[in-house]
């Protein structure tokens, strides 16, 4: 099994300002960045399968085994218990909203066997953060939780596998719309070959596919469980640093309306109209890749305090920032007025240079 890495969809090559570090820090050994992208040996197998769990748009793979499909497959089967080397190469390639959609979907409590795992190793501490996380998420809304357990028996792959029914995921992810969001499956590409650690170029496919925005199958399959789930009577507020998959934005009257955020946004969480006259937000279309935050110049974009679970029942879009947008009187193009320009920033920067060429070249004649 190998470990496999879509450039397209970091969010290190959407733009050279991302600081996100996520798989780094969960896979040391294995990935390192290099040239602004992640980097890894081909050779690398499953033991940085973590990686392929943290990151926020799904950048990472693995070549024989899909999370999407092992949602599905699981769901059918009559097998409660996720095992490493059983039916999963490593819980680790389970996201938080992977646990919290499969605990929501299961009608019987699921457990995550924790054998074979080294005692206080990095990668046991990860694997029970993300059950923390997905069981603290739930708490806030329902009574479901995930169980981890230590086994003495080993499983029998077999009991597994004569239990598998085939499940639609078409059906499944049929209901996964919400307004805005984009619906495309990505395919998974194959981009590791080099025996050497591998530099990813960024060739035309894959700028193709940094300049389309998509949202990963984890999102859409957590959208479909959550709506197949009564909402609680009361929405609570999760402090926003308890919550690592999802946030809440605000952004305040430093922004220049320089349209970047939601030009890079990979998900289309911020996005705004024809004239480029608001910012709009949908949290539940957010990664928290952190993108947004990494490229603001002026740092107007920031975190709420809280993540409010009523965005999980009741998905909505707000208007973060709203801008008085004009002609330009030089170039007939729209921009954000702040009060007497005439013209935009661009024209007037050429305006300015024009006019210190003209200046300049009337002092060597000696005119001035
Ligand atoms: S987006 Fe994914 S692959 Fe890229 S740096 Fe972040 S965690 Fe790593
Ligand atoms: S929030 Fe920041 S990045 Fe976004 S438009 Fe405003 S200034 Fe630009
Ligand atoms: S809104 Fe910001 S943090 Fe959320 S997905 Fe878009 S760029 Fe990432």
């Amino acid at each position: 099994m190998r470990l496999h890495f879509d450039t397209g969809l970091c969010v290190r090559a959407k733009s050279k300002f991302s600081n996100c570090t996520k798989c780094v820090e969960v896979c040391p050994s294995s990935i390192q960045i290099v040239d602004n992208l992640p980097s890894f040996a081909p050779s690398t197998g499953i033991q940085a399968a973590a990686c392929v769990g943290v990151c926020p748009t799904g950048a990472f793979s693995l070549s024989d085994f899909s999370v999407t499909e092992f949602f599905f497959r699981f769901l059918a089967s009559k097998v409660r218990l996720i095992s490493p080397g059983v039916n999963v190469p490593c819980i680790s390639v389970l996201s938080v909203e992977h646990l919290i959609a499969l605990a929501l979907a299961s009608d019987d409590a699921i457990s995550l066997d924790l054998t074979g795992y080294e005692k206080e190793s990095a990668l046991l501490m990860h694997i029970k953060g993300t059950i923390q996380e997905a069981n603290f998420v739930l708490s806030s809304f329902c009574d479901k939780r995930l169980e981890t357990n230590i086994i003495e028996t080993p499983v029998q792959t077999e009991a597994f596998l004569s239990k598998q029914e085939e499940v639609s995921r078409r059906d499944f992810l049929r209901n996964a719309s919400l307004k805005g969001a984009i619906k495309q499956k990505i395919a998974f590409d194959d981009a590791v070959n080099a025996e050497v650690l591998q530099r990813f170029e960024v060739d035309s496919t894959i700028i193709a596919k940094i300049k389309n925005k998509q949202l990963p199958d984890k999102r859409k399959i957590l959208f479909t469980a959550l709506k197949r789930t009564a909402a609680p009577k009361v929405f609570e507020i999760l402090p926003q640093e308890e919550v690592s998959f999802v946030s809440q934005k605000y952004i305040d009257e430093n922004c220049t309306n320089c349209q970047i955020c939601y030009r890079v946004c990979p998900t289309g969480a911020l996005s705004s109209d024809g004239k480029f006259s608001l910012i709009h937000f949908d949290a539940m279309l957010c990664v928290k890749c952190h993108l947004c935050h990494d490229v603001c110049e002026p740092h107007a974009i920031g975190l709420q305090s809280g993540f409010e679970i009523k965005e999980f029942f009741e998905p909505s879009q707000r208007t973060l920032a709203v801008f008085n947008i004009k002609r330009c009187n030089e170039c007939g193009n729209y921009f954000t007025y702040t009060g007497g320009e005439q013209i935009c920033p661009r024209c007037l920067v050429e305006e300015e240079e024009a006019f210190f060429l003209h200046h300049n070249a009337k002092k060597m004649r000696g005119e001035e």
